[in-house]
C-alpha cells in the first residue's frame, strides 16, 4: 500500500511537469502562516509532488531577516506565506528569483497586481483584513465598555489588557503600523502608537500570539488578522471581532522563490501547487479563513467579506520598500518599545 501511495505520488509530480532535474534534495520552505496550514501543506504538497519538504514556521519578519542573512549562502527555497510587503521588500533587494506561475492568468486582479508590483518575483496566494478582537467572557467580568474602534483602545479602561505583535518580528503588526500612517498620517499615528503603548501588556514575537491569548482569556483584547480571529472563534472561543469603525489595513499573504535556491525546479512546482485551486483549498481544510488568491478556489464559508469592511487604500508600492520599512520600525523602536 505504502509503496502504491509513493509510486502514485511519484508519477503525480511526474505528470505536473516538474520532474526533470528531481535528483533534488529535500525542499526548505519558510512558512508565514499559522502552524495548522503550515502542516497541512506539507503533507498535500508531499502527496502531490512526491518530494519531501522541510517546512518551517516563522514570523514575517523574522523570514525576511533569515533571508537577507544567508544571501550569499540560501539554505532555503521558498518562503511561503506571510504578509505581501515584506515579500516586495525582498524583491527590492534581489533576494527572490522570477517566475511566471502556471496559474497567474487564474488570479483575482488584486492578485496579478500584486505579481507585477513584484517584477514577477512573488505571487499572491489570500488576501486579509486587520482586526482586532476581544474575549466577551473577561469583557463582561472586567464590566468594560466593548470596543470598536482602533482609537478607543488608547482609552485607560484597557490599561494592561491589549496584546500586539511588534512589528520588527510580526507582519501582522508591520501592518497595523502601516495601516494607521496611511489612516492617520505619519505624526498622528506615532502619537496614536504611543498612547496604544500605555495599555499594551506585551508586545509578542508572532502576530497571531495576541489573538490566541485572548482566545484563552489571557488577555482582553488582541490585535491580529481578522481571518485569524474567525478560525479560533470557529473552534469555539469566546471572541468577538471587530473591523475598526475608523477603516482597516489589509495584508496581501504571498510565496516567493529564493534567490539562488538549489531546487529550483522543485520550488517552482511548490508555487504552481500554492496557486492551484487544490493547493489554495488546503487553507480551508486546515480551519484558515483567508480570501484565496485565485478566481477558481473556494472561499472558506466562514471567511470574513472584505468587500463589506471599511479598507484604506494599502499602498504596497510604498510600504513594500525596504528602506520604508526600516524608517518606520527604527521610529517604532525608538519611539515606541524598544526592541529587546
Ligand atoms: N497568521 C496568519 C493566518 C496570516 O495570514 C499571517 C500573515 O500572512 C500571519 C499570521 C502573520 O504572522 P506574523 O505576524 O507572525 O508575521
Amino acid at each position: 500500500m505504502r509503496i502504491l501511495t509513493a509510486f502514485a505520488a511519484g508519477m503525480a509530480f511526474w505528470l505536473c511537469g516538474a520532474s526533470q532535474g528531481m535528483s533534488e534534495a529535500r525542499l526548505n520552505v519558510l512558512c508565514g502562516v499559522d502552524e495548522a496550514w503550515c502542516m497541512a501543506m506539507e503533507k498535500a504538497f508531499e502527496t502531490r509532488a512526491g518530494i519531501d519538504i522541510s517546512m518551517v514556521r516563522k514570523s514575517t519578519g523574522d523570514i525576511l531577516d533569515q533571508i537577507r542573512a544567508e544571501k550569499s549562502h540560501p539554505t532555503v527555497d521558498v518562503w511561503w506565506g506571510g504578509t505581501g510587503d515584506a515579500h516586495l521588500q525582498a524583491a527590492s533587494e534581489d533576494l527572490l528569483d522570477r517566475y511566471q506561475p502556471d496559474h497567474e492568468h487564474d488570479m483575482l486582479p488584486w492578485a496579478q497586481n500584486f505579481f507585477a508590483m513584484s517584477g514577477s518575483r512573488s505571487a499572491a496566494i489570500y488576501a486579509g483584513a486587520l482586526g482586532f478582537a476581544y474575549n466577551s467572557d473577561l469583557l463582561a467580568a472586567l464590566k468594560l465598555p466593548a470596543p470598536t474602534c482602533w482609537q478607543d483602545l488608547t482609552k485607560e479602561a484597557y490599561r494592561g489588557h491589549i496584546q500586539s505583535g511588534n512589528p520588527n518580528s510580526s507582519g501582522t503588526a508591520f501592518t497595523m503600523l502601516a495601516t494607521l500612517v496611511q489612516l492617520l498620517g505619519e505624526e498622528e499615528a506615532f502619537r496614536y502608537m504611543a498612547a496604544l503603548n500605555r495599555n499594551i501588556v506585551e508586545y509578542t514575537r508572532s502576530g497571531s500570539a495576541p489573538v490566541k491569548a485572548a482566545a484563552r482569556g489571557e488577555v482582553l483584547i488582541g490585535i491580529s488578522f481578522m481571518h485569524d480571529a474567525v478560525t479560533l472563534k470557529e473552534a469555539g472561543a469566546p471572541l468577538v471581532i471587530v473591523a475598526p469603525c475608523e477603516g482597516t489595513g489589509y495584508e496581501i499573504g504571498a510565496v516567493s522563490i529564493v534567490k539562488g535556491s538549489r531546487n529550483a525546479r522543485a520550488a517552482q512546482a511548490f508555487v504552481d501547487f500554492a496557486l492551484s485551486p487544490e493547493g489554495q483549498a488546503t487553507g480551508a481544510a486546515a480551519g484558515q479563513n483567508q480570501v484565496p488568491s485565485n478566481a477558481k478556489a473556494a472561499l472558506p464559508p466562514a471567511a470574513p467579506d472584505i468587500t463589506m469592511i471599511k479598507m484604506v487604500d494599502y499602498d504596497f508600492a510604498t510600504f513594500g520598500l525596504s528602506d520604508e520599512r526600516s524608517r518606520l520600525l527604527t521610529r517604532f523602536d525608538t519611539e515606541i518599545s524598544p526592541t529587546q
